[in-house]
């Protein structure tokens, strides 16, 4: 796609990292096919071809974003099909995350939106505010019944709807929380590797039993877990949200106490079991790579995480301990992990390999939905793309539905009866742990 950039806006590196994504981008069109909005609304604006177009004029003309630009960058899931299915290389994540900044430092949102978008921003990488808003949440939830229902995709979400979905989500119980960060979980046996483990912000507070399987896990195989003191929430959901002044903050710490512990005790690897926080921390090294004192350090940070799937694959399991030959799961892939990390074997044959029978999801490339803070923003699209995934689910009958990411799992789960688990508990089970507390 030809460019016309002025040289004094290529002096900008991000201005030079678009302009570097959009030449590569020869209009084919083949990403459209696997873009979940535009296969729901059939909207050229929708896909990603036509968001890229969006982007291209709105950084060229350097003038603020109209209100139909920012519909349509809003209603994209950041999901990466669109990067999976691209045959030139296009790195459309990079691109969406730049004018997701470019709105949010130039667009003025209706006022309501800029208190929701602030008071998400605000809570969600808190756990302890978190786990209070969750307790509010489950006391408002008779409220649903009086809120107005989902509407067709294309309709614009309105307040009302979002809180509706917002209470919807929210858990009726919540778990008593994990264990705090500093913790420690020496090796069982003969010591063969030592591991920081993402304590994760949402997750310790909906389901702490995912981090506390592959503690469980790991430590039986022989590898020290550490959860490291001064970490913080990954920067994922602001960062999706467009603020990345909070995102890079969150960035810079973790990286420094990350490094930190690597220094003091040694860290083979820095292990995530929610994918959507770590296609952003192994994005580290690009985000600080104009920051001197960062940028090495960032991408020593990114090189050491690992999905826990990519790690398990890695270390010799004890044999399956469980006869499992009768348990189908269907393995729903994230988004994050399969278009954003590029990992599609490891979790379905680690899987096979302990014993599960594993059925693939038919449009296994469709978000579910979930996409960070999407289903609370986007509540229309979020409810139809769920509602195709567990339909999809459905047709190979699982017994157990297995994901990698907590975001999915919340999602799926609101609209099936089937168990939904996350595939290390599944894998911790199979070798020894106890059965997974199943939803
Ligand atoms: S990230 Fe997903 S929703 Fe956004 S343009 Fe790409 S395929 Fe479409
Ligand atoms: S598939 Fe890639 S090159 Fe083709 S239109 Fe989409 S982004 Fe551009």
């Amino acid at each position: 796609m030809k460019t016309e950039f002025s040289l004094t806006q290529l002096a900008d590196p991000d201005i030079a990292e678009a302009d570097k994504i959009l030449r590569a981008c020869v209009h084919c069109g083949f990403c459209t096919a696997t873009c979940p909005t535009y296969v729901l609304l059939g909207d050229e604006l929708d896909s990603p071809r036509g968001r890229i177009y969006l982007i291209k004029e709105m950084l060229e003309k350097d003038r603020p974003p109209t209100k139909e630009v920012v519909k349509h960058i809003d209603r994209c899931l950041s999901c990466l099909a669109c990067m999976t299915t691209c045959p030139s290389g296009v790195n459309y994540m990079h691109l969406v995350d730049q004018a997701r900044v470019r709105i949010e430092r130039d667009y003025k949102r209706p006022m309501t939106e800029r208190l929701l978008r602030a008071a998400l921003a605000l809570v969600l990488p808190r756990p302890a505010l978190f786990r209070a808003s969750m307790i509010l949440a489950r006391l408002g939830r008779p409220l649903v019944a009086v809120l107005p229902p989902p509407r067709q995709a294309s309709a614009s979400p309105t307040l009302l709807r979002r809180i509706r979905a917002m209470l919807t989500l929210a858990p009726s119980r919540l778990p008593a929380p994990g264990p705090a960060g500093g913790s420690v979980f020496p090796a069982i046996g003969e010591k063969r590797g030592r591991v920081a483990l993402l304590q994760g912000c949402a997750q310790q507070v909906l389901a702490p039993r995912i981090n506390q399987a592959a503690i469980n896990l790991l430590t039986r195989h022989g590898i020290e877990v550490v959860l490291v003191k001064d970490e913080q929430c990954c920067g994922a959901l602001t960062h999706h949200l467009g603020r990345d002044d909070d995102a890079l903050a969150r960035a810079r710490a973790n990286v420094t106490a990350w490094l930190a512990e690597a220094e003091r005790g040694g860290l083979d690897a820095i292990l995530v079991t929610t994918s959507g926080c770590g296609t952003v921390i192994k994005d580290y090294g690009f985000m600080l790579r104009e920051e001197a004192d960062f940028a090495a350090l960032a991408a020593k940070v990114s090189a050491l995480a690992k999905d826990i799937t990519e790690y398990v694959s890695g270390i010799r399991l004890e044999p399956p301990q469980q006869q499992h030959g009768d348990i189908v799961v269907a393995y729903h892939a994230a988004c994050s992990l399969q278009h954003g990390q590029k990992i599609t074997q490891a979790p379905k044959e680690l899987l096979s390999k302990n014993g599960f029978v594993v059925k693939d999801v038919p449009e296994s490339h469709l978000c579910c939905g979930s996409a960070g803070t999407y289903n609370i923003l986007q509540p229309d699209i979020a409810n139809k793309l769920r509602d195709r995934k567990v339909a999809n689910i459905a047709m190979v009958k699982p017994d157990m539905i297995a994901a990698g990411n907590i975001g999915c799992m919340v999602q799926i789960a609101g609209g099936t009866s089937v168990p939904v688990v996350h595939t290390i508990e599944l894998l911790d089970w199979a070798t020894g742990g106890p059965r997974p507390g199943l939803n």
